[in-house]
């Protein structure tokens, strides 16, 4: 059987945040774009695996990709996290998975 799998990225959200530029080398308003990354089999999301961001800086217009969703790069990071959080359909599979176990040992203990 051809087996269809790998990660795949979806944008969630943009914002603008004040960050420190390395360029300027002071804090700037940066553009901050985040993005979920996720397992899929067939297409069908699994499970989401990380988050990554897209730092854009307003001033100099410094672009850094895909750097990891952390402390180490966004500063406010701990306020900010709640409002980027992996939606729920990136879970699809493992929904579906976790039903199809449990239907299983529903038949089972019948
Ligand atoms: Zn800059």
């Amino acid at each position: 059987m051809f087996l269809r799998f790998g990660t795949a990225k979806i944008n969630l959200c943009t914002d603008t945040v004040f960050n420190r530029c390395p360029a300027c080398e002071v804090d700037r308003e940066v553009d901050i774009l985040v993005s979920s990354t996720y397992f899929h089999i067939w297409y069908i999301p699994i499970f989401a695996t990380e988050k990554e961001v897209t730092l854009i800086c307003n001033s100099c217009g410094l672009k850094r990709i895909d750097l990891p969703f952390s402390d180490k790069y966004v500063r406010n990071y701990d306020e900010i996290k709640q409002f980027y959080k992996h939606p729920l359909y990136l879970y699809t599979g493992a929904i579906i998975i976790l039903c199809a176990i449990l239907l299983l040992i529903l038949a089972i203990i019948k």
